[in-house]
């Protein structure tokens, strides 16, 4: 993404401009109901968590749509509406939303919202460390691509909600329990399905350095053309070192994810003869609403269904 920062006043200034006029709503369908509890999320998959969760005792509106990278985004004038109003905000942390000082604080700022209300998923995360920043650390956001971490967020998230509405503690403590189950069973395929890779071929390579919480969780060996979608994609260098690297590693396949230029991986199998596994797996969005992945259950499962399925040679 091309850096929107500076758009941000801007649109502020049109939203203030407009501000009585009625904009079409992109969150969930309200009824005249003022019961409902008024929740903002950072983005796709943790708005459908929590609609998992909250169902209809709450309103949620998503403020990345799918297609837009999360690490840098430019709150539209129905987000800072409806953020104005909003009783909870939810967001990942580990820097995804760009840290204290990316667009999500910044909006945050503008709402004056109460730092009380606010739910970070990444909580009781242990944050990991992209590999390519030489001395300095910083933190890879994507934890939410481990099922593992994916338990943890629910958790956060079912607390976050239980807090801001005690009056329903109840129906959210249960929605959250069944969640669990059914992550808890993915969590058991990746588990079972990835042991069953011989070790030889548990090399994964994709664009971006995304899945590191998965790969360490279930040692696959990992390897990427860039760190961070935000900086440099697919240099000459970057493509360099990734020949290097599938060349001294020989895995089965290379993946792309669904919201990356896909030519710097094309390269990459042109000169090691290495094919680029299809269809494309997903990191930083879930799928269209009614196409694949469009859920984070479907998500995780979409892409250990491939990912497994690619690590596998011969697979049919
Ligand atoms: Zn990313």
């Amino acid at each position: 993404m091309k850096k929107i920062k500076f758009l941000f006043p801007v649109l502020m200034l049109i939203f203030f401009s407009c501000k009585n006029e009625e904009k079409k709503s992109e969150h969930t369908p309200q009824t005249e109901n003022v019961e409902q509890l008024k929740v903002i999320s950072s983005f796709s998959i943790l708005t459908d968590i929590i609609k998992e969760i909250g169902k209809e005792k709450v309103d949620v509106h998503n403020l990345v749509p799918t297609g837009t990278d999360p690490h840098e985004y430019a709150p539209v004038p129905e987000d800072i509406k409806f953020a104005s109003k909003a009783d909870v905000f939810v967001y990942n942390g580990l820097n995804l939303e760009g840290g204290n000082q990316g667009w999500f604080f910044k909006l945050l700022q503008t709402v004056r919202a109460d730092k009380n209300n606010l739910i970070k998923v990444s909580e009781n995360v242990k944050p990991l460390y992209l590999s390519d920043k030489k001395g300095e650390k910083e933190i890879n956001p994507h934890s939410f691509i481990s099922p593992v971490v994916g338990l943890e967020m629910v958790n956060s998230i079912a607390k976050g909600l239980i807090t801001a509405d005690e009056n329903n503690a109840d129906f959210y403590k249960k929605n959250s329990e069944k969640y669990i189950e059914k992550l808890k069973n993915i969590e058991k395929k990746y588990r079972e399905e990835f042991s069953k890779i011989p070790e030889e071929d548990r090399v994964f390579v994709a664009s971006e350095q995304a899945f590191q919480y998965l790969t360490e969780e279930y040692n696959l060996k990992e390897g990427f053309i860039w760190a961070v979608d935000t900086e440099e994609n697919g240099s000459p260098n970057q493509i360099k070192n990734t020949i290097s690297f599938v060349k001294e590693n020989n895995p089965p396949v290379l993946f792309v994810e669904s919201n990356v230029d896909t030519r710097p991986m094309k390269t990459v199998s042109q000169e090691t003869g290495i094919p680029v596994y299809a269809p494309a797996i997903f990191s930083d969005e879930l799928g269209k609403p009614g196409k694949e992945a469009d859920t984070y259950l479907k998500y995780l499962a979409y892409n250990l269904k491939h990912i497994s399925k690619g690590l596998t040679r011969n697979a049919k």
